[in-house]
């Protein structure tokens, strides 16, 4: 198998070399040239395996260069009780209704972005080996919320690596930043960006895809690479956990195999509901996948038009990590949708570039259509969720997960339809204890943020999760900010390259 770039279909490339570039040249994302394929018996056989075993079977089908004990180096280093706090690394809660949730978040940062994060950096240093890559690694990230924190867990201390992560300074929560600005490791650097995260992003994007910057990083033997969902090797463990979940509702009894299975989940930057389609087109019977937004609802918009416009307000939601309007993945899922139109995807990302709009063909709206469904709440329906779900349920749900529950219960009552869903949770609650207290008591919590952990952990009867509640005595180290236009020189100077 050989992987693509979106910009430029004749490209091929190894999944090593795909890792270790991050993004390809011309500003393309690379992706697998074909959809490899899982049967049945296949996902039979994966109900009795552990997870890292099932990551060994659905990643060893995309990264098709790396040998099984690669791979499983890689698997079983990452997805450990060391790592995760409980050993159903991605758990399946009980079914409300037809609803089920996949707790993504029992990781080492509490969110879901560990579940390919924690395996990332043994994926990378195992593709740089392989393509007998000699540079040190600058890893430059821009986060949410949640990327950010979950990158400099995995890639801490990790030898021949050096890690840069900005976040928009108004743009997280105060747990979440908390956990960036007290970040330990020799080779971890963070910084706050006067922006949002659509400014983060593009400012990493240009600083990566400029020629100049390229040259001088090389000269002093230094190559970028990226930990954000535009590198594959952040896509692919995310599959894992769909086929994963498939398969443990069958083993459970939830469903028969061969069931159909609809999925929810939280989108911001697209990784997520992608991955979810990939194991789809794999073979595993999902059938409608629900995109959920915040009121930033471009993608909601571009679901049910065809039209994606950025040209809207910003809105700053009690579900931060979702405060996106530059959806990244998309353009992997458009151009599986014009089956490999390089000059029809350079066009339309020339034209969101440049106007900040495109519109696509009723024909690739079929097809998106066919597949995708969309909806979005307000952070009043978000905080009403979150309550009737404690009140009704006992289970309490965080900022982005009630999103998702909430265009769930909207898709149920619009269409009647019924089938068993999956409902991706992507964050524990306690990252975001104001907003869940407020919704959980009605009234808007005061006082210091540990003492609304705490109460929220009364409430809730979920105990704080072990990483979090170290924060509180961990000092602060990285307290800067900068303007977006400064993030070049920012990297440069980090570098110690001064000309
Ligand atoms: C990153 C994130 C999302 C959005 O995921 P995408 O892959 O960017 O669509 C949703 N919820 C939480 C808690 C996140 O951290």
């Amino acid at each position: 198998m050989f992987y693509r770039s979106t910009r430029d279909s004749s490209l091929a490339v190894t999944s090593a070399q795909a890792i270790a570039q991050g993004i390809s040249v011309e500003g393309g994302l690379f992706l697998p040239s074909e959809i490899p394929q899982i049967t049945e018996e296949t996902l039979r056989g994966l109900a009795d395996m552990s997870y890292a075993e099932r990551a060994d079977v659905v990643l060893g089908k995309f990264l098709t260069d790396f040998t099984p004990e690669e791979l499983h180096h890689c698997t079983a280093s990452a997805y450990s009780t060391a790592n995760f706090e409980i050993s159903d690394i991605a758990g399946l809660t009980k079914a409300f209704g037809n609803a089920q949730i996949l707790e993504l978040w029992h990781g080492p940062t509490c969110a879901f972005k560990d579940m390919a994060l924690q395996i990332l950096p043994y994926l990378l240093t195992t593709s740089l080996k392989k393509t007998g890559e000699q540079k040190n690694v600058v890893i430059l990230v821009a986060t949410s919320g949640d990327t950010g924190k979950a990158a400099l867990e995995g890639f801490r201390d990790v030898p021949g690596t050096q890690i840069m992560v900005f976040y928009p300074e108004h743009g997280v929560s105060s747990m979440q930043k908390r956990q960036m600005a007290t970040q330990e490791g020799g080779n971890v650097c963070v910084c706050a960006v006067e922006g949002n995260f659509d400014d983060c992003q593009n400012g990493v994007k240009k600083i990566f895809t400029d020629p100049a910057v390229r040259e001088k990083l090389s000269a002093g033997g230094m190559m970028f690479s990226s930990a954000n969902s535009i590198n594959w090797g952040r896509l692919a463990p995310q599959i894992v956990y769909y086929v994963s979940a498939y398969a443990e509702m069958a083993k459970r009894g939830d469903i028969r195999f061969g069931e159909t299975v609809n999925v929810v989940v939280p989108t911001g930057n697209f990784g997520n509901i992608l991955a979810a389609y990939y194991a789809k087109n794999m073979g595993v019977p999902f059938g409608k996948l629900i995109c959920a937004s915040n009121v930033n609802k471009v993608l909601t918009d571009f679901i049910s038009t065809g039209v994606y416009d950025r040209n809207r307000d910003f809105f700053a939601t009690c579900s931060p990590s979702m405060d996106i309007l530059i959806s990244s993945n998309l353009e992997r899922l458009l151009w599986l949708l014009t089956d490999g139109d390089d000059a029809q995807i350079r066009d339309w990302f020339g034209k969101l570039s440049k106007d900040g709009r495109y519109e696509v063909s009723p024909a690739v709206m079929a097809r998106l259509q066919k597949d995708f469904a969309a909806g979005y709440c307000d952070d009043a329906q978000t905080k009403e969720t979150i309550r009737r779900f404690h009140d009704e349920y006992g289970y309490t749900l965080d900022t982005h997960t009630a999103v998702a529950v909430k265009v769930y219960y909207d898709h149920l009552n619009q269409t009647g339809d019924t089938t068993r869903t999956l409902i991706a949770s992507t964050a524990s609650p306690f990252k975001f204890s104001p907003s869940v207290l407020e919704a959980v008591t009605g009234k808007v919590p005061q006082g210091e943020e540990y003492d609304m952990v705490a109460t929220l952990s009364e409430c809730s009867g979920m105990p704080v999760p072990p990483s979090l509640a170290a924060l509180k005595e961990k000092p602060v180290r990285f307290s800067g900010v900068i303007r977006k236009e400064e993030m070049e020189q920012f990297v440069l100077s980090q570098l110690g390259i001064t000309e």
